[in-house]
């Protein structure tokens, strides 16, 4: 059997080269649901999902990461976070609508890519780069290069028609000395890989087809999962540092006050008794 939302790492027994596979199928559907994103947007949060998912895998710590783009064009930015338990979500926003929706019709040549590294316990890091060739695949290609001079190849798919995404990872391992032919040898295979073979085989089909004459060690496949994390308490702890007067105010003109989550859309709605109730329990009273 194999699933459907998995990340999957593995290593080459004869060479110093490491990898990973990932492929969603209904966290993907999730984070794109009822958005009514762009098709160019849906595909783009795809291959960021991929990306998050990949790079989380290579954590070392408890914590999370987050991997955002800062556009330049009609895409404001496009976001993913994801933790060490490959729960992900993501959001993205635009300021215009897209005419050209290739990669970089949405994000503008001046883009950023910026990745968070948060410990739970520990300094954040950041690392930026600036959009490079045409693809989020090939900017992160330059992440690593820079950030960690480590040859390294990604490649991603999505397609938000049929709600599925998916990427693959090589990289040279840290202190190795120049893996570059081996590198190069397994890097020329995984080309031929195709949107559908990863997609529809299981990760032990797709590294036999590229790699039955390699010695690989496959790691047990992790699941992944569409999880937001916002709730009903945090919204409260949010608007608790908002004057009463202002909640009130909203209530009056509104008849009630409509919190909406940026990533998963749920609704939280607070009437009169519910701000004053907030008020009551929680928060000291404001002074006048
Ligand atoms: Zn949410």
């Amino acid at each position: 059997m194999h699933g459907n939302d998995i990340i999957a790492r593995f290593a080459f027994r004869n060479h110093d080269v490491r990898g990973e596979l990932v492929r969603l199928q209904e966290s993907y559907r999730a984070l794109i649901a009822n958005h009514d994103y762009p098709l160019g947007v849906q595909k783009l949060l795809g291959e960021l999902m991929a990306v998050t998912s990949l790079l989380t895998a290579t954590l070392k710590f408890e914590g999370h990461i987050n991997v955002q783009i800062q556009g330049d064009g009609p895409l404001n930015y496009a976001t993913v976070n994801g933790n060490h338990d490959q729960a992900l979500r993501g959001v993205a926003r635009l300021v215009d609508t897209p005419k050209d929706e290739s990669f970089l019709g949405l994000v503008g040549e001046g883009a950023y890519l910026v990745i968070t590294l948060s410990p739970e316990h520990g300094e954040e890091y950041q690392g930026v780069v600036g959009i490079e060739g045409d693809s989020l695949a090939s900017t992160i290609e330059a992440y690593f290069l820079q950030s960690e001079q480590l040859p390294t190849r990604v490649w991603l798919f999505a397609d938000p028609g049929s709600g599925q995404a998916a990427g693959f990872f090589l990289q040279v391992l840290p202190a190795s000395d120049q893996e570059t032919e081996g590198f190069d040898h397994l890097s020329t295979l995984a080309e031929t890989l195709t949107a559908e073979e990863m997609y529809q085989l299981s990760t032990e089909e797709v590294l036999h087809r590229l790699y039955h004459e390699e010695d690989v060690e496959l790691y047990p496949e992790q699941a992944i999962r569409f999880f937001c994390g916002c709730s009903r308490e945090r919204t409260a702890t949010a608007l608790r540092s908002v004057p009463m007067d202002e909640l009130r105010e909203i209530i009056a003109e509104e008849g009630e006050l409509r919190l909406t989550c940026d990533y998963c859309l749920t609704d939280y709605v607070y009437t009169a008794f519910d701000v004053d109730a907030l008020n009551a329990h929680e928060a000291p009273s404001q002074p006048q």
